[in-house]
This record gives structure tokens, C-alpha cells and sequence, in this order.
């Protein structure tokens, strides 16, 4: 079942993720809800509080748009144990603000530690893309967007953009929910 996206205006989008202490089929099943509405939107990650649900979890797959390639991964109570010093910069998006994009400067290389979704403990170390999608997740659980980590020069000169989306005049291929709590349905 697809899940709507809440957009970066909404209040949970800025709230701290808890803790996950239940890892039942619900669990399961909102994992697998997360990833279909991630693949419906194009998207290589979405974290719980963009489907509007506070638990610590996100989902990811860098391989999102090649069918062949697919390989989607569930962190649960991530914790993100070391960077490297070597950072690059890339073009990032999210879900959360349709069609803005800008420069993020990150770390190249992570290890993570978390849970899957039978509760056990997993560590892996991740570099590139799929280092950054991970840390662009983490973030969200911790009520951090992207826009945040960018200059407060560029960030004035999306305002025009941003404002586009505060008052809902974009056109979207997923369903959201706004700043106040609507829904707003996606344009076929
Ligand atoms: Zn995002």
C-alpha cells in the first residue's frame, strides 16, 4: 500500500524519530509500505516521519530506478558510528520538497550500525551514493533537511521555490500531505 509523502512544511518533518521496541508483521508491513511508496516516487529513500510515522526506521535503495539492479535495505535504529574525512559533493532531492535540488557536501564513507527488521544487530560500511542516501535518511529521523546544510545564499534563492511548495503549487506524480495536514492528490 502506498503511503502520502508529508511535505518538509509539516511539523513531523522536523521532529526526532523513537526508538522502534516492537519488531512484529506490522512492522514488516509498514517497511514494505514504505518501500513501495519509495519506488512509486521515484525515490532512492524515505524515512518513517516522511510517511508521517515517528519510529526510527528508513528504507533505501540506490539501484531505485534500474529493475534489474534493485536491492532495497531496511535500517532500524540506525546509528551512524564513523565518518570519513573525505567529503564530496553531489545533487541531492527528497521526496518531502518535490522538484528542488541542490549541492550537499557529505562524507564519502560511513559505517552504520542497526537493526533489520527481526530486531538483530547489523553493521555495514557504505561509500558513495549509497553513503549519502543513508546519511540524507539518518538526518530525517533526526529532523534535519537537506536545505539545512546548504549556504544561507542559496538557500535565498530558493525561496521562491520553497514558498511554490508551502502553498501547494507544484504538480506531483505521489500523494502528500501539506503543512496543515491535507491531503494532496497526485496530478496522473
Ligand atoms: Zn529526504
Amino acid at each position: 500500500m502506498k503511503l502520502p509523502v508529508y511535505n518538509c512544511f509539516n511539523p513531523i518533518l522536523r521532529e526526532k524519530s523513537q526508538k522502534v521496541e516492537v519488531f512484529d508483521e506490522k512492522l514488516k508491513n509498514f517497511a514494505m509500505n514504505m518501500l513501495e511508496t519509495m519506488y512509486a516516487a521515484d525515490g532512492i529513500g524515505l524515512a518513517g516521519n516522511q510517511v508521517g510515522d515517528k519510529r526510527s526506521i528508513f528504507v533505501v535503495d540506490e539501484f531505485s530506478g534500474d529493475a534489474s539492479k534493485k536491492n532495497p535495505m531496511i535500517f532500524v535504529n540506525p546509528n551512524i558510528t564513523s565518518f570519513s574525512d573525505e567529503e564530496s559533493d553531489y545533487r541531492e532531492g527528497c521526496l518531502s520538497i518535490p522538484r528542488y535540488y541542490e549541492y550537499v557536501t557529505r562524507p564519502e564513507m560511513i559505517e552504520i550500525e542497526y537493526q533489520d527488521l527481526d530486531g538483530k544487530n547489523q553493521k555495514i560500511e557504505a561509500s558513495d551514493l549509497l553513503a549519502r542516501v543513508i546519511q540524507h535518511e539518518n538526518d530525517h529521523l533526526n529532523g534535519i533537511l537537506f536545505f539545512d546544510k546548504i549556504s544561507s545564499m542559496k538557500r535565498t534563492f530558493a525561496q521562491g521555490k520553497l514558498r511554490k511548495i508551502e502553498k501547494n503549487n507544484f504538480e506531483i506524480h505521489y500523494d502528500m500531505i501539506d503543512k496543515a495536514g491535507n491531503y494532496i492528490k497526485a496530478v496522473e
